[in-house]
């Protein structure tokens, strides 16, 4: 799943895409609004994390601008101490939650945690096909009741293809989703983390979960 984080405030700003990408999300940062709505807009996020005080174009414009350009992306906004109208304002423009600066790192994960599976199912946390399951929160992947240990991106990827359970993923979806921008995506990048992936998750089992759907992309699919 893939975040961009808006904050002009670059230690912040690097410390929480670290601590994000420890949680196993690809995480992009923009420093300025201007910068961050262009993001915003020309990629597929799943979440945009983004802060109230920004030079020049503030965080409430941006998210107004965000919503303005039909963009749906859960919007998680960082306001300061005290400033209620911000909080008020924030959610009035389209934002979905805030947090308050501040923060620790496991509220954060918390709220983002929430945002990223409420438009799918807000009360299975775990994500399952047949008998593989995992859990978002322990990174806990189980194939049969066996523990199953994953690279960070084949977890990011398998993760997007459960959440996306029944429906075809093409390679640029999948692309979008799971690598960051300054990633070095090659043609080859999707298939190789794939076949590791159905290595590990389906190569001992009979009924296999992750289907090639020849030009079109990748599926994990209940049958
Ligand atoms: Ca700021």
């Amino acid at each position: 799943m893939r975040i961009l984080i808006v904050e002009d405030e670059i230690k912040l700003a690097n410390a929480t895409k670290r601590a994000l990408e420890i949680q196993k999300y690809a995480v992009d940062v923009a420093y300025t609004g201007t910068t961050g709505l262009d993001m915003a807009i020309g990629e597929d996020y799943d979440l945009i994390i983004l802060d109230v005080m920004l030079p020049g174009t503030d965080g409430i414009e941006v998210c107004r601008q965000i919503r303005t350009a039909g963009k749906h992306v859960p919007i998680l906004m960082l306001t300061a101490k005290g400033q209620v109208t911000d909080k008020v304002i924030g959610l009035d423009v389209g934002a979905d939650d805030y947090v308050v600066k501040p923060f620790s790192f496991e509220e954060l994960f918390a709220r983002v945690r929430a945002l990223i599976r409420r438009p799918k199912n807000t009360t299975d946390t775990i994500l399952k096909i047949q008998d593989l399951t995992l859990d978002p929160q322990s990174f806990k992947i189980t194939r049969a009741g066996k523990d199953i240990e994953l690279s960070t991106k084949e977890f990011s990827l398998l993760e997007y293809l459960l959440r996306n359970k029944n429906r075809v993923l093409s390679r640029e979806q999948i692309v979008a989703h799971v690598w960051d921008y300054d990633a070095d995506v090659l043609p080859t990048t999707i298939e190789v983390h794939i076949k590791h992936l159905r290595d590990k998750i389906d190569a001992q089992h009979n009924i296999r979960v992750i289907k090639t759907v020849r030009g079109r992309g990748y599926t994990i699919r209940d049958e």
